[in-house]
């Protein structure tokens, strides 16, 4: 498939686009390797989608084995102990992070734009969310360059000191999912440019457009040729084959807990470093003395938001029973005044789910349901009225009626489809909510603090929110128990991933 890259290509009738996006939109389909934007030795493309209209709106390259090969070597080349990234002191490092921060910013409208195209995401939440994270989380990292320090250690050797030397781990490759395609990436990028790694990113298929810019405008920043190269293409080739590449020193992965699975199998035998971002179906548990409107309007926000397509989303939803009936009722009028749209158009508050298989799989699960015995409360399988009838939405839905043995209280469905169930007593729901492979995170309500924090004690889940729902930051860490994953996104737990601990020892004897 190839495409003439002055075509106009930006197929939607959105005229409110800026110059900057259009011309990026329009831009041949490349990789970024070694600091320049190349052809694919692959010769191949693949077509970018607006989930909101179903339409092409660009063209990307897909990186093949000759391209991935390309990018591994120049990451290695620029690790090597001369080269510009290593040789550089550690608070020059943190201003280059500090300058790639300041130029997410300069460009966050094209940004918010290019993933409101690709991503199907709301202006809005792109341009609160999205952008502004991926900001603050450079930011974070970058104070973190001139405070990788090492220890002395007080061994019992006689005439002997033993100090610690913290190393970047080395050649990265960072493999990330559609639903934040930039905040992903960032939550990625950030510690390993700050721990001095040098980096592959390959972004979803379903999204590759910001993953270029931004390794675009981490050049512009002054980051040395090779340190972040950017390979769009497929998860069962390029992906692949940077997790069975020798040149690649560890992987950061973000994505389903199947594909988390098949990585980790691979990587291990080469004993990569190997960090799992994965699945989740994590519980939000309402109780009876919480604010009706207050619960209602949480849970809605814990399942709704990105169209449900969030890791952490809250969707099982356990209410005490007392309230069931008026948190359902309250949380079903919600869902039904959602305005679904083209993320474009200010009035929408939820938009398309990311691509027609994402479409087919998640009517498919509230189908199943149904004929498990669930009940609709709000929503359905049947196809919003009013909106492009060839972009990806799926009407927000709420289901009771169900049991841990349902496949939709099981499996996630990433959609903005929550199931619902009455609970009673503090034990049982601690069991139920348990009752999980998964273990990302967990949502409590209740003006009972003591024991909100008993329950977040009893919870396995790596992150609990209490009378809040889905807050990230950079600061915190993130990250799974259990099939959720292992290691953790985000705080200085994190940069841990992307660091050696090397022993030295000196003999001291005269
Ligand atoms: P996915 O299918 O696992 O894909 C994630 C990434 O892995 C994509 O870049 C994909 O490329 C690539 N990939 C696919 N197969 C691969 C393989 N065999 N080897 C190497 N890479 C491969 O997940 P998704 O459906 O895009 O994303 C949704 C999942 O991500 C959900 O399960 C969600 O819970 C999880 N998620 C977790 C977190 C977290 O922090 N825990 C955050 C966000 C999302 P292609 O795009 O070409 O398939
Ligand atoms: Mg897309």
């Amino acid at each position: 498939m190839t495409s003439s890259p002055t075509a106009p290509l930006l197929n939607h009738t959105h005229d409110d686009i800026s110059k900057a996006t259009r011309a990026f939109l329009n831009a041949p389909p490349q990789l970024l390797i070694d600091g320049v934007m190349v052809d694919p030795r692959s010769g191949a493309t693949m077509d970018v989608i607006d989930p909101g209209t179903g339409k092409k709106i660009a063209v990307a390259a897909v990186a093949g084995q000759a391209d991935v090969d390309l990018a591994v070597a120049a990451a290695r080349r620029a690790f090597d102990l001369r080269a510009p990234w290593r040789t550089m002191n550690a608070l020059d490092r943190g201003r280059i992070i500090h300058r790639f921060a300041r130029l997410l910013e300069s460009h966050a409208d094209e940004l918010v734009e290019l993933e409101v195209l690709d991503g199907g995401k709301l202006r809005h939440a792109a341009a609160t969310v999205d952008i502004p994270l991926g900001v603050n989380h450079l930011d974070y990292f970058a104070g973190w360059t001139s405070k990788i320090e090492g220890n002395t250690i007080p061994v019992s050797v006689p005439d002997t000191m033993v100090r610690t030397e913290r190393e970047p781990v080395g050649v990265v490759a960072q493999i990330v999912p559609w639903n934040y395609p930039l905040l992903m990436a960032l939550w990625k990028v950030a510690p390993a440019l700050a721990a001095g790694c040098t980096i592959i990113l390959k972004p979803a298929e379903n999204t590759p457009l910001t993953a270029i810019r931004l390794g675009q405008l981490a050049l512009e920043a002054g980051l040395p040729a090779g340190v972040l190269n950017i390979l769009t293409g497929y998860g069962a080739e390029a992906g692949e084959a940077l997790v069975d590449h020798p040149g690649v020193d560890k992987i950061a992965f973000t994505g389903s807990t199947r594909v988390g699975k098949r990585i980790a199998a691979r990587a291990a035998s080469q004993v990569k470093r190997v960090t799992l971002e994965l699945g989740g179906k994590s519980p939000n548990i309402v109780f009876a003395d919480s604010p009706v409107d207050v619960a209602a309007a949480g849970a809605a926000n814990a399942i709704f938001f990105n169209a449900g397509q969030a890791c952490a989303a809250g969707s099982r939803l356990y209410i005490e029973s007392r309230i069931f009936d008026d948190v359902i009722g309250e949380l079903s009028s919600i869902a039904s005044n959602l305005e679904i749209g083209h993320g474009l158009n200010p009035a929408s508050t939820i938009g398309p789910v990311i691509s027609s298989r994402q479409f087919d799989t998640v009517r498919n699960y509230i189908d199943g349901a149904l004929a498990e015995g669930a009940t609709v409360a709000s929503g359905g399988s049947d196809l919003p009225t009013g909106v492009d009838q060839d972009g990806y939405y799926v009407r927000p839905t709420v289901l009771t009626d169900v049991n841990e043995s349902m496949t939709a209280v099981r499996e996630e469905i990433f959609g903005p489809v929550v199931v619902a169930q009455p609970f009673d007593d503090l034990e049982d729901i601690a069991q139920r909510a348990n009752d999980s492979p998964y273990g990302l995170a967990a949502g409590i309500w209740t003006r009972d603090i003591g024991r909100a924090n008993r329950l977040a004690r009893m919870l396995q889940a790596g992150t609990v929110y209490i009378n809040m729902y889905g807050a990230t930051d950079a600061a915190a860490p993130f990250g799974g128990y259990k099939q959720s994953g292992y290691g953790r996104d985000m705080g200085h737990a994190n940069l841990e991933s992307y660091l050696e601990t090397k022993s030295i020892w000196t003999n001291l004897a005269p």
